[in-house]
């Protein structure tokens, strides 16, 4: 299996002042991006994912430190890895544009608001190449605005004179400039525009499969995530609780959560368009519930849940971090070998 970008025991904190505490939003993240999949995180709001992305792409600024773990990425298959988290900025920039592209939830983040698209295009792609000359420039420019159904005209424009959804797109063509390994896309939590965010995220996943980039992407629309995405992490309390391929979070999701989550869903429900909303609400990250972080909210939830914390469990299809599950699947395992 071809690993691109591989996250261990990451703990990502949010430093306290002198009245307040420390908050751990990642704790223990495992997680492997493979070359050229699609990799979608979903997770209710404050869950931890935004966290996540900033640390694994070193994006994160104060008071948000990486307290653990290492970030791992292998710039070619089968090479050693470089750790980012241990990466200087210079070292970084390096990687940045040319390997792994960011698209973030505000695209005017991304974009320098007093310059020029055609500038922020150029000195891109003159970073990744610099013998390119002012013509080639100019029609690798257009061409990448182009695929993502933009006039070559908006390079003259600055990022405020394009709507939010151009804007975005402009960001989402710059991110394609220099062919990266990895493109990781943070999506509005208030969907200003639904279409807009579907157009988006079709769009790149045409570029994907024509060009073979790994995505890592987070959006609140789990029915988008499971049409799109080859495996679904899944973020509960700053912890992944499962992880597994979209077929299996849309067919037979095992941790009570992400069943929880699906069904409230409506699409992805039957047509009686029965809703039901996981009852309760997130925890506080600075008073999580002893034992399963999930427990209080959980219908399956045993004595044991509140008081161990389940670790991540290679379940049949899945990834999960659930003592139910597990102690399912080690019944199963045991009848299969009685009966054999
Ligand atoms: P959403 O779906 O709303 O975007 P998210 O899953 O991306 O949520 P994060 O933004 O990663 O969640 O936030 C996770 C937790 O980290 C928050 O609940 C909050 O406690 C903490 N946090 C986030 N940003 C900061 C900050 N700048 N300072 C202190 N704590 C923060
Ligand atoms: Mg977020």
């Amino acid at each position: 299996e071809d690993v691109l970008l591989e996250i261990r025991d990451l703990d990502v904190l949010y430093l306290g002042t002198e009245d307040s505490a420390n908050v751990k939003a990642c704790s223990d993240i495992n997680l492997a991006v493979r070359r050229g999949e699609i990799l979608g995180i979903a997770g209710e709001s404050a869950s931890g994912k935004s966290t996540l992305l900033n640390a694994m792409t070193r994006l994160q600024q104060a008071p948000a430190v990486t307290s653990r773990g290492s970030v791992i990425f292998h710039e070619h298959p089968g090479a050693d890895g470089v750790d980012l988290v241990g990466c200087d900025d210079r070292a970084m920039q390096r990687f940045r544009w040319s390997d792994i592209s960011i698209v973030m939830q505000s695209a005017m983040a991304c974009l320098n608001p007093v310059i020029r698209l055609r500038d922020q295009f150029f000195d891109v792609l003159r970073a990744h190449d610099r013998s390119l000359g002012r013509a080639r420039l100019q029609d690798r420019a257009a061409e990448l605005l182009q695929m993502v159904g933009i006039m070559p005209d908006a390079l003259n424009k600055y990022p405020h004179e394009l709507s939010g959804g151009m804007r975005q797109r402009a960001l989402i063509a710059l991110s394609l400039a220099c062919d990266p390994d990895l493109i990781v896309m943070d999506e509005p939590t208030t969907a200003v525009d639904v279409v807009m965010q579907r157009q988006i995220l079709n769009q790149i996943l045409r570029l994907q499969q024509e060009l073979g980039f790994a995505v890592v992407f987070v959006t609140h629309d789990l029915s988008l995530l499971l049409e799109m995405a080859d495996r679904i992490a899944i973020m509960y309390g700053g912890r992944i609780v499962e992880v597994a391929d979209g077929s299996t979070i849309s067919e037979n999701p095992q941790h009570p959560y992400t069943r929880g989550l699906r069904e409230a869903f409506p699409s992805l429900v039957s047509e009686r368009g029965k809703r039901h909303g996981i009852p309760g609400s997130p925890p506080d990250l600075r008073r999580l519930p002893s034992g399963c972080a999930f427990n209080p909210r959980c219908t399956e939830a045993i004595e044991l849940c509140s008081q161990v914390r389940p670790e991540l469990t290679v379940l049949p299809d899945s990834i999960a971090a659930c003592h139910v599950r597990r102690m399912e699947a080690d019944d199963i395992a045991a009848h299969t070998i009685l009966e054999e």
